[in-house]
């Protein structure tokens, strides 16, 4: 945590720092104080998963945004929490070997599932629990007045996945520049967030108050998918055809993509179209209109569309929506979950047999 914090922002301007391990079933667990923190181990701590490394990775980060730069946590949480957790995810995202772990019989007996992947983007950032809080509360409401269940997602969460969707729209080295300027303008001193946002400005180049307004200033929902797709003949097409046409004539469609935006938030997107000929367009939009279509004219069909490829705005709440293909991948699904419900049904029959 200190090399990546130190080498992303800025040096820790102390000399020591002093790491306890709670006792076992003191109720204590990971938490901040000037140049000392509590972690939490376990016992059977897989090596394979990322505890107890994210709360000690994430305690150590406070150092930085809370111990060294003193913002207001009573009134802007996010600006140490929301800061320090996309920096956590960050960290462990290049240092630890992680997958998906789960505890059972009272999370004492753990299980490590070696083919699923901890994703940094996904479960760093816990998009699933900000998608159900994500109109719950504006972040610049004071955090101590927040819907205390959204607490957690509206300040830590939303934050890590704002400023992931700056990480891949301005790329990482600008991003890093604006913290490290955040960081070193106001070590030992009190910021607002308007100076955290005049720092990411400057880096940018660019003043972002549009975003920020949204992510910030209010509690836009971003959601954008591929509402329609068609192929027509156009060769086919129209009051000449039996003039000018023959079946010699080259083939022609006309596709039409039909892309929405079904939340209030706006964004600037990219829409990539691939035909069966394995041509790839992509068309930029910016994302401000209710809807928009996009029109082709090629010798093959469309196959599929995605809107957002890349996954730049990571705060699009409902991915699934995003892309379209023309050949139904229902076999699949289907599989999947005749599997999962024969497992149940499995489960059940065995509980009802040790029963009678
Ligand atoms: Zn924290």
């Amino acid at each position: 945590a200190f090399k990546y914090y130190g080498e992303w922002f800025g040096a820790y301007p102390y000399d020591n720092v002093t790491v306890i391990d709670p006792a076992w079933q003191s109720s204590s667990g990971g938490m901040e104080y000037p140049t000392l923190f509590t972690s939490g181990t376990r016992w059977l701590a897989p090596t394979t998963t990322n505890g107890p490394e994210q709360v000690t990775v994430h305690e150590a980060g406070h150092q930085f945004f809370y111990g060294v730069i003193g913002n207001n946590e009573v009134e802007h949480a996010w600006l140490d929490e929301g800061l320090n957790t996309f920096a956590t995810a960050r960290t462990v995202d290049q240092y630890f070997p992680h997958y998906w772990e789960r505890r059972f019989f009272g999370s004492f007996v753990p299980w490590t599932f070696t083919d699923i992947s901890w994703s940094r983007a996904l479960d760093g950032s816990r998009l699933a629990r900000c998608r159900t809080t994500a109109r719950m509360d504006i972040q610049a409401t004071p955090t101590f007045q927040y819907w205390p269940g959204s607490m957690f997602s509206t300040a830590y969460y939303k934050t890590t996945l704002w400023l992931h969707t700056l990480e891949r729209f301005l790329g990482w080295d600008t991003l890093q520049q604006g913290m490290s300027d955040y960081y070193t303008r106001w070590i030992f001193a009190h910021p607002e967030p308007q100076d955290f946002f005049d720092s990411i400005n400057t880096a940018a180049g660019e003043n972002l108050a549009w975003f920020f307004d949204q992510v910030h200033g209010d509690s836009a929902v971003f959601d954008y998918g591929i509402a329609q797709v068609t192929n027509q003949d156009a060769a086919g097409k129209g009051f000449f055809r039996d003039v000018f046409t023959n079946n010699e004539s080259p083939v022609m469609f006309e596709t039409m993509v039909v892309v929405r935006r079904y939340g209030d938030g706006t964004f600037p997107v990219d829409v990539v179209v691939e035909f069966a000929d394995g041509r790839r367009e992509l068309r930029p939009w910016d994302g401000r209109a209710q809807w928009t279509t996009f029109k082709f004219e090629h010798s093959a069909r469309a196959i599929s569309a995605i809107v957002d490829p890349e996954r730049v705005l990571m705060l699009d709440i409902n991915y699934t929506n995003n892309s379209w293909t023309s050949s139904p991948r229902a076999t699949t699904a289907a599989t999947k979950w005749t599997l999962a419900w024969i497992v149940w049904l499995q489960d059940l029959l065995l509980t009802s047999a040790f029963i009678v």
